[in-house]
């Protein structure tokens, strides 16, 4: 048993056969919450769509309206992520920024994504903070 790709037999046992199939073709992980949410297995309180990513409210917010961008598909962070990913999670991120001022709920925002445990992370899949500010809310940030 193996698999032959131009033409050359790359693995001959099946468990990397396997492992490979696996890691090209797998979207979600297994126990990860932002996958549930991407796949509406947990309710979440959606505020935007769009091909790549989805943003729903933080459930322990830091601000009023503290939302997440969250990629749909199961990346750990921002370092594993394509970088033209990348280039559109930009996109979104302005999207619902724009959203958020434009219907009266920040005049500004903070954007945080925190990558790892030393950083923060708690959840390991690509996402991150859109924190919107008013002038004189008294939040701390870190920078
Ligand atoms: P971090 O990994 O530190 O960047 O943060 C993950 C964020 O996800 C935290 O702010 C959590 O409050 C938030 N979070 C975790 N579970 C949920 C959920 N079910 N719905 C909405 N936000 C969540
Ligand atoms: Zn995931």
């Amino acid at each position: 048993m193996g698999i032959i790709w131009n033409g050359k037999r790359l693995f001959d046992n099946k468990k990397p056969y396997k492992t490979l199939l696996i890691s090209c073709f797998m979207v979600e992980e297994k126990d990860c919450i932002f996958c549930k949410i991407v796949n509406g297995e947990i309710p979440s309180e959606k505020t935007y769509e769009d091909d790549n990513f989805i943003a729903f409210l933080d459930i322990n917010p830091k601000a009023e309206g503290h939302t997440v961008i969250v990629s749909k598909k199961h990346f750990r962070n921002l370092l594993d992520m394509p970088t033209t990913l990348g280039n559109e999670m930009l996109d979104a991120v302005k999207n619902v920024a724009l959203d958020l001022i434009k219907n009266g709920n920040a005049e500004g925002f903070n954007l945080v994504v925190n990558n790892e445990p030393a950083a923060g992370q708690i959840v390991f899949h690509a996402h991150c903070h859109i924190l919107p500010r008013k002038k004189d809310d008294g939040l701390k940030m870190l920078v």
